[in-house]
């Protein structure tokens, strides 16, 4: 869609900017009304179920979390369930899902609430292990309603290329916060993305100071990136899915690579070594 006003070098008044602040606003929370994706943490308001959706996206992308996320919430439906399972089981339920660490710090963040109740906004749920300012962010707006923007990599990147203000001026003044978190978020994830801007497709293109005219680096060569399979951290996933039942033991690893990996786990408080070997900490096995 081609660009009406103002030019895209020519800044224009602090009240033409707000207009089109609030027009590439409303364009995007309709936009995102029609088309958004019907994710099953969209549909709730409960803090854990939220907190839980965003642990999980923070690597793994939505499709693959969905069916994860939906046994996880089955198995343990509340942040004391989840405080009060074997640790071993929790880790073999996160097998794929990323760092084993981040479902440690799930847990362990759980136990706080499951004694003391949900902090009341983002800066009370940023003290809860593992919750950095995005992810008390967004819990804080969609369970509570806390007018605060979620910043993550796509709504920085939407409001840079937008060029209408940063997150915190692009939200709305009124009750649809969270929407608009989700809808800048959903924008930044389906259309305006970090590798490639579908510009005729965006809904603000209209007001966008970018518009057409975003570009992005080429790829690294394929040959100079590591494959995930020869990572430490692709080790650590099949030494923890073994221990927690999940895998037979990972083969055909080196020795020294084994080692390295379990060290990490045991310096990370994850694995414990036993006379019998080791095994995940918490499982009722580690003494
Ligand atoms: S997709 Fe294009 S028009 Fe839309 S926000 Fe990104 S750069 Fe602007």
């Amino acid at each position: 869609m081609a660009r009406e006003s103002p030019p895209p070098d020519v800044p224009g008044t602090a009240s033409e900017l707000a207009a089109d602040r609030d027009a590439a606003r409303e364009a995007v929370l309709d936009w995102y009304a029609e088309v958004h994706r019907d994710l099953p943490w969209r549909r709730t308001d409960d803090p854990y179920a939220i907190l839980v959706s965003e642990v999980m996206l923070q690597q793994t992308q939505v499709a693959r979390v969905v069916p994860r996320f939906e046994a996880w919430i089955d198995r343990w439906p509340t942040a004391a369930d989840l405080a009060a399972a074997d640790r071993r089981d929790v880790l073999g339920a996160w097998v794929g899902l990323g760092y084993n660490s981040r479902a440690v710090r799930l847990q362990d963040a759980c136990a706080v609430v499951a004694r003391d109740g949900w902090p009341e906004d983002a800066r009370g749920l940023r003290a809860l292990p593992g919750v950095g300012p995005y992810t008390a962010a967004a819990v804080a707006s969609f369970a509570f309603g806390e007018r605060i923007a979620a910043v993550d990599t796509n709504v920085v990147r939407i409001s840079e290329r937008l060029g209408l203000g940063g997150p915190d001026e692009l939200l709305p003044a009124d009750d649809r916060v969270p929407t608009w978190n989700q809808a800048a978020m959903e924008l930044g994830a389906v259309v305006c993305r970090a590798r490639s801007a579908d510009c005729p497709r965006c809904p603000a293109a209209r007001w966008c100071r970018s518009a057409g005219r975003v570009v992005v680096p080429p790829r690294a060569p394929s040959g100079s990136r590591t494959r995930f399979e020869d990572t430490d951290r692709y080790v650590r996933g099949r030494i923890v899915a073994s221990l927690a039942g999940d895998e037979p033991w990972p083969d055909g690893i080196g020795p020294e690579r084994l080692e390295r990996a379990l060290d990490g786990l045991v310096r990370d408080g994850l694995v414990t070594r036993t006379a019998a070997g080791p095994v995940l900490r918490g499982s009722g096995d580690d003494g």
